[in-house]
Order: C-alpha cells, then sequence, then structure tokens
C-alpha cells in the first residue's frame, strides 16, 4: 500500500486566512480541494508540498448564486453541479463534462476548483517512485530529459480536465485571490503550453469562484473520447458554443480541443469560419479539418497519437450536429461505451 508522506496540515476557515497562510508558506504549501488527484499524486512522489492548505472550512466557496449569470464557488463539488437545474439547462456544455469526470463517488468529493487546476498527465510521470526512478525521472519531476520528445525543452504532459474546455467554449472567468487583492482571469487565457507549469494561476493564488455570463441564446456541447464508458480521462475532447441569429446564421463561436496539448485549445480559425455560416454538412466538416490541424497529441496517454488526432473531425461533427438540432442521443450513448484496443 502507498502512503501519504508526513506534511503539516491548516484548516483556515476564511479565504483571508487561507491567502495569509500560502503568502508565509511559499511554494512549499499546495491547496487540498477534494484531494482526488493530489493525494494519489503525493503518494506516488509527483508532488512533494510539504504543508497542505485544506479549503474543506471555508463555506464561502461553496456558494451557489444564479443572477446575471451564474457565480459558482470552487468548492462546489462535482455532483452538487450535476445535481444543479440551472446549469443543466442554462449550461449543458458544463453539465455534460462534469457528467464524465471520474466516477460517482469521486464527484462526491472533487471539487470544480480543483478540476480547473488539475495537474496535466503523461505516462512517464503518473508512475510509482520506483518506476520513475528507474528512468531517471522526467522534466516534470525530479529530472531533466523528457521522454516523450527528448529535444523539447518543455514539458509536453497533456492537458487532462475535462471541465476546462468546457468553460472555455462558455466564456468562463475566474476570479484568483492572494494575500495582494485579486484578479480576474478569462478561462482562455488561464493555461499555457507546458505541460510542467500549465497556470498562468500563482501558488499564493486561490481560486475562489467561476463566474458565468448569461446564455441568452448560446447553445452549448461538450463530447469526450475515451477508452472506457465507466471511469478514464479523456483523450480528446470537443467543447463547443454557438450563438446564431433567427434564421441560424452563426453569430458567435467558440470551438475547444481537450487532452490534445499541455493546454486546452481553443481555435480562433475555427470561430472566424463559422461566423456568417450555417451548419450545413460541409460547413460542420471543414470546421472538423480546421480542429484537426490544431490537435498535437503526443506518445504519452492512451491509445496513439495518430488514431487521437484521427478522430477530432469525427468528435467536431458530432458536436456542431447535436448544436444544430440532430438527434445524437443514440450515438452519445454508443461513444459513452466505446472501448478500443
Ligand atoms: C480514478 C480517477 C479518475 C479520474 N478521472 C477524471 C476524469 O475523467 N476527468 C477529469 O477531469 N479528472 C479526473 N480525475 C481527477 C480528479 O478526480 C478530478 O479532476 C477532480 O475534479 C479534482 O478535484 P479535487 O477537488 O479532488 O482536486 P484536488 O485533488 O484537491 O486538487 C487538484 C489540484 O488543484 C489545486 N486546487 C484545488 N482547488 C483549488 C483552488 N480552489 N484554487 C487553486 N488551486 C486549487 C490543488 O492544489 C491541486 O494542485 C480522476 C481521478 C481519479 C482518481
Ligand atoms: S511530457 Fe516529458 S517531461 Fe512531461 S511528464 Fe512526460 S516525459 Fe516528463
Amino acid at each position: 500500500m502507498m502512503r501519504l508522506p508526513p506534511f503539516r496540515f491548516h484548516s483556515p476557515d476564511s479565504i483571508a486566512e487561507a491567502v495569509k497562510i500560502l503568502a508565509e508558506e511559499g511554494t512549499d504549501a499546495m491547496l487540498l480541494a477534494g484531494g482526488t488527484d493530489l493525494l494519489p499524486n503525493m503518494k506516488r512522489g509527483q508532488q512533494t508540498p510539504k504543508t497542505l492548505v485544506s479549503l474543506r472550512r471555508i463555506k464561502s466557496l461553496r456558494e451557489f448564486s444564479n443572477g446575471s449569470g451564474l457565480k459558482l464557488g470552487a468548492g462546489m463539488t462535482l455532483t452538487e453541479l450535476l445535481e444543479n437545474n440551472t446549469v443543466r439547462e442554462m449550461y449543458p456544455g458544463l453539465w455534460q463534462a462534469v457528467s464524465v469526470v471520474a466516477t460517482p463517488l469521486l464527484r462526491n468529493t472533487a471539487t470544480i476548483g480543483g478540476n480547473i487546476c488539475l495537474d496535466t498527465r503523461c505516462s512517464y510521470y503518473n508512475q510509482n517512485e520506483d518506476w520513475r526512478k528507474a528512468i531517471n525521472y522526467c522534466m516534470k519531476k525530479d529530472g531533466e530529459t523528457c521522454w516523450v520528445a527528448t529535444t523539447s525543452e518543455t514539458c509536453r504532459a497533456v492537458s487532462s480536465t475535462d471541465t476546462a474546455p468546457a468553460l472555455i467554449a462558455l466564456g468562463a472567468t475566474v476570479r484568483l485571490v492572494s494575500a495582494d487583492g485579486e484578479r480576474l482571469v478569462d478561462m482562455k487565457d488561464l493555461y499555457q503550453d507546458d505541460g510542467a507549469s500549465y497556470m498562468q494561476r500563482r501558488p499564493d493564488e486561490i481560486l475562489t469562484e467561476v463566474i458565468l455570463d448569461p446564455m441568452n441564446g448560446w447553445r452549448s456541447t461538450y463530447w469526450k473520447l475515451r477508452r472506457r464508458g465507466s471511469v478514464d480521462f479523456p483523450i480528446l475532447s470537443v467543447a463547443a458554443a454557438i450563438h446564431a441569429d433567427g434564421d441560424g446564421t452563426i453569430e458567435e463561436a467558440r470551438i475547444v480541443l481537450g487532452a490534445v496539448s499541455s493546454q486546452p485549445l481553443l481555435s480562433a480559425g475555427a470561430a472566424e469560419f463559422l461566423v456568417g455560416n450555417k451548419l450545413t454538412d460541409e460547413v460542420i466538416e471543414e470546421t472538423g479539418r480546421i480542429m484537426a490541424k490544431l490537435a498535437k497529441p503526443r506518445g504519452n496517454t492512451d491509445l496513439t497519437p495518430i488514431w487521437r488526432k484521427k478522430m477530432v473531425p469525427s468528435f467536431v461533427n458530432h458536436a456542431l450536429r447535436e448544436l444544430r438540432g440532430d438527434n445524437v442521443t443514440e450515438l452519445r450513448k454508443r461513444i459513452a461505451h466505446q472501448a478500443r484496443d
């Protein structure tokens, strides 16, 4: 059995107290939300904080407010979001993404903040200490070489969060709070293309809430490719949101790929192409081609990079057909149970 290493533990009951601890402890401290990712990573020695600052007792992080748009406390569990009718009806892309994270048991504990800040993944990194030691570790933790791309100067570990692409497609913003003050960051600017340093968030900042604009006619969806329908990280995902006028001509669009790079990929090219068009079969196919060019899967997660890239047009097709109003219920069920060797 793998055990947790020793660590100091704080459980503040306010954000003010939590940011003060973070400021004092510096990079030795990490935030603990549901712990469904951080604690296994600590057992395997991938993440080695000397201090954990639990967010569990901070009530304001569990708040949900539904005024003009939504404010979701970062400490809301994924189950709470799944059970929320406003999220389900107004932001189906987010609801669908949440519904395919991990398992029901994990979603009872896992939080939306933890999912947004989820560590990137790689088959050379998500291993126990002995395994990683045997390859002399890697650039992301304790080593110097990237075994996936040996000439790369940055880690290429995969962004594996399900909710981030969905939130980017929905145009969400997050609030980051530190002892120095607070700032709002667009979700599209929150990530960077480096698997070791994958977020713009500073270690002394707490992500306190997710802010969503009112949808006012926007439609959204999320499609996820994984080996096992019951539980698996994404190996490709497509999040899409569009706003069309009365006759179906697209006025605004956001399409995002997940799990094919170290950060979610929002396509400016696809948005530009879609605006002014209707979702005809030809337009959908061309959008799939544009999105496939963007995908940069590597050989560091499940299934081959070539196959995952080939799947991009199909998944874009499913997403846009759903937004067009096609009935995709059976297709979604089939894909949810899909397995491929
Ligand atoms: C078997 C298994 C399957 C899984 N499958 C999936 C999957 O399909 N899709 C998926 O997306 N994830 C998956 N996960 C990963 C994980 O369960 C989820 O991403 C979950 O939402 C993480 O949330 P948490 O609250 O448990 O985060 P934690 O583990 O507590 O934290 C994760 C990271 O976020 C940081 N953090 C947490 N909250 C904040 C905050 N408010 N501000 C700043 N930083 C913060 C932590 O310091 C840590 O770095 C899986 C995990 C397991 C064990
Ligand atoms: S992509 Fe390279 S550096 Fe990053 S975790 Fe994998 S092997 Fe390590």
